[in-house]
């Protein structure tokens, strides 16, 4: 069996991770977590339209089990599964945004590791934190073959055939051993996953479940004893935050699943809040972003809102739900009042969700607007990051959107020495 050799851009962050001092190493759960979820995620959506992936699936769950002995940690999804080239192009590789715009920001000097990688979606070789050896055992759901990929980090990987009976990925972690500094045997704690996954991955849709030791009481009497004994629990509350009442959830929780699910590494200026119960009914959870991504100003940069049918995406970037001049906005909008496999002609013609862009429209404007009186502040941040956007939006479509817009400009007065805006 031939060892391949990671790309050489993969190298770099492989390096990086595998001798990373960085303090806060445990967020490899939650990227490890993250990607099991896109993965059944993925398997749902596909099999909208795939009778194949449909007859493959099952109900998405996570499965996280430990073995203190071996000192290996699996995380186990029932997603879409990788094929043997799928595992070489997503394994072997970083080709996603989230890791790529991580190396670049490594790649520019005198960065200091601590400050980046808690604020990046750092990905699949953040196991390498704490892992030695990496394996995963993939099934894809295209095919009945199951792929086995190894790796020990720098010296490269191997690919096999092996046996899998389901359908979806084991990633197992071998533990690197504990050092006078740093105790990696506390990822085989329950008390430790435990509490991790509830603050990272709480709000991740599926069942996290894992193996929980419990106590019960035995025999009558005198001989009355305790014995322990496992069960498997489901570790997450599941609820996906934006469905939790506005009341129970901090603008800060709002903020860091907006990090998490955006790959963005700085606060949000604010975050909208929907909860509509009339002619259409949904949530929305929206995002206004303090910086543009670096890819805002090209033709890659997608705009759109991630489109939920009661609680499962059927859009990763929903482009109608938004207008052009707010395009920066990210967000979620989850509503019972679309059928789930609508197709994307269907969508644009589709009545409901122009009601509900319509008034995501005017939230937005209204958000704005009170940033621009009540958080002057934050709304320069805003501004100095999408300012040139709005005052696009104003000149587009023939000014179509001047009278809403117009209000939000700012423009430098020489006399004040400040931005001000038009009325001022
Ligand atoms: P990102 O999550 O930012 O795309 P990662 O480095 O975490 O980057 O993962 C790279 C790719 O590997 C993912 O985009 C995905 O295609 C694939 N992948 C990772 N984990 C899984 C999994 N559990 N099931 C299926 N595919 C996966």
């Amino acid at each position: 069996m031939r060892k391949k050799l990671f790309k050489s851009e993969s190298k770099r962050l492989l390096d990086l991770m595998i001798n990373s001092i960085y303090t806060n190493k445990e967020i490899f759960l939650r990227e490890i977590i993250s990607n099991a979820s896109d993965a059944i995620d993925k398997l749902h959506y596909i099999s909208l339209t795939d009778e194949n992936a449909r007859s493959k699936r099952s109900e998405g769950e996570i499965n996280i089990t430990f073995d203190k002995d071996a000192r290996t940690l699996t995380v186990s999804d029932n997603g879409l599964g990788m094929t043997a080239d799928e595992l070489e192009d997503n394994l072997g590789t970083i080709a996603k945004s989230g890791s790529l715009k991580f190396k670049e920001e490594m790649d520019k000097k005198d960065r200091d590791e601590n400050d980046i990688i808690g604020q990046f979606g750092v990905g699949f070789y953040s196991a390498f934190m704490v892992a030695d050896e990496l394996t995963v055992i993939s099934r894809s759901y295209k095919e009945d073959t199951a792929y086995i990929w190894k790796s020990e980090g720098a010296s490269g990987y191997t690919i096999e055939e092996t046996e899998k009976d389901t359908v979806g990925t084991d990633v197992i972690m071998h533990l690197k051993a504990d050092t006078d500094t740093e105790n990696y045997s506390e990822y085989l704690s329950e008390y430790r996953l435990k509490n991790l996954i509830k603050t990272y991955s709480d709000y991740i849709r599926y069942p996290i479940k894992m193996p929980v030791e419990k106590r019960r009481e035995v025999g009558e009497g005198e001989e009355k004893t305790y014995e322990t004994y496992t069960e498997i629990e489901t570790v997450n509350s599941m609820v996906p935050i934006w469905q939790r009442a506005k009341k129970d959830v901090k603008d800060e929780e709002c903020f860091k699943f907006y990090k998490d699910r955006f790959h963005d590494f700085t606060d949000p200026v604010s975050v909208v809040r929907i909860n509509a119960d009339g002619l259409v009914s949904y949530k929305a959870m929206l995002f206004i972003p303090a910086k543009a991504p670096f890819d805002y100003f090209t033709k890659e940069y997608k705009k759109g809102l991630a489109l939920y049918s009661n609680g499962v995406m059927i859009m990763e970037s929903c482009e109608d739900l938004l207008p052009e001049h707010f395009r920066f906005v990210k967000g979620i909008v989850d509503t019972n009042d679309l059928s789930l496999n609508i197709s994307r002609e269907m969508l644009q013609q589709n009545h409901e969700l122009k009601t509900i862009a319509t008034n995501i429209e005017k939230k937005i404007g209204a958000e704005l607007k009170r940033l621009l009186e009540k958080d002057t502040e934050k709304y320069l941040t805003f501004w100095s990051a999408f300012g040139l956007q709005l005052k696009y939006g104003i000149v587009s479509d023939y000014g179509l959107h001047k009278e809403s817009l117009q209000d939000l400009l700012l423009f430098y007065s020489a006399k004040e020495e400040k931005l001000i805006t038009l009325k001022s």
